[in-house]
């Protein structure tokens, strides 16, 4: 017990430090990004603009890691509480629908039990799909073919669970892409972080929850959220 503790100890310890200079970096980059602005007319001057954007959106990605970072080291007790998995999914489509509807993606959300129930930390759960329902459109747009992108959100009891599944119509992934999807930093995108599914598989277990997912390079993909139901509420 006593080293469970300690190790305890240290691991709060490094997200502190982690924390802390993530922190200091970002004081930097904010400079960093102001001054490459003003150099901005220069930089057209002699035909560079190019570079000036290059600076600006490596500067933004290391942010948003950092964003990220900072979002996942932080003490991360659930806050719970009850809602209804049909409300907390319509919530959510309609957060997503906007930049869907710009890419030409329709997304389909079918409830097949409407009073299932969940208790769970609503923020923390609503990250967890935003950023798969991104993934998803990612996937679409970086398909070649012209088929209609869509994505579609189901949610319904299975065994003690509550399941939750979201599907897409994009490009899928390679095996070794399946392999590595949950690891910190693992990105396929010129501008990911690879944070995304790292830190909402932490989040899911955190939970008492588990995420499965199914994939076919070229077909699409399935991801597909167990999160424990409220008994009784049925
Ligand atoms: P990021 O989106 O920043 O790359 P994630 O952790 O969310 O980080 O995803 C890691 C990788 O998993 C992505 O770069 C992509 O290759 C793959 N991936 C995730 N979701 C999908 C999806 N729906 N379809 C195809 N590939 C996906």
């Amino acid at each position: 017990i006593e080293q469970a503790a300690f190790q305890n100890d240290k691991l709060a310890m490094l997200g502190k430090i982690a924390a802390a200079i993530a922190h200091e970096i970002r004081n930097p980059l904010t400079s960093i990004r102001g001054f490459i602005q003003l150099l901005n007319p220069y930089l057209k001057e002699v035909g560079k603009q190019e570079y000036g954007r290059i600076i600006l959106s490596e500067i933004d990605r290391a942010n948003d890691i950092i964003y990220e970072f900072l979002n996942s080291s932080k003490p991360s007790a659930p806050m719970k509480q009850q809602i209804l998995v049909g409300l907390l999914l319509k919530e959510t489509v309609l957060l997503s629908d906007s930049e869907a509807l710009m890419k030409g993606v329709e997304i389909q959300h079918e409830i097949y039990d409407p009073f299932l129930t969940i208790a769970v930390d609503v923020k923390q759960i609503k990250q967890v799909l935003l950023n798969m329902i991104k993934n998803a459109l990612d996937a679409i747009v970086e398909t070649d073919d012209q088929r209609k992108g869509r994505i579609v959100i189901t949610s319904r009891k299975e065994g003690k669970y509550a399941l939750i599944t979201i599907r897409d119509n994009g490009k899928g992934m390679q095996r070794a892409t399946l392999n590595r999807l949950f690891d910190p930093f693992f990105t396929t995108k010129e501008a990911g972080t690879g944070l995304g599914l790292s830190v909402s598989y932490r989040i899911i277990r955190n939970h008492g929850g588990t995420i499965h997912v199914d994939s076919q390079l070229d077909e699409g993909t399935e991801f597909l959220l167990y999160l424990p139901y409220v008994e009784g509420k049925e």
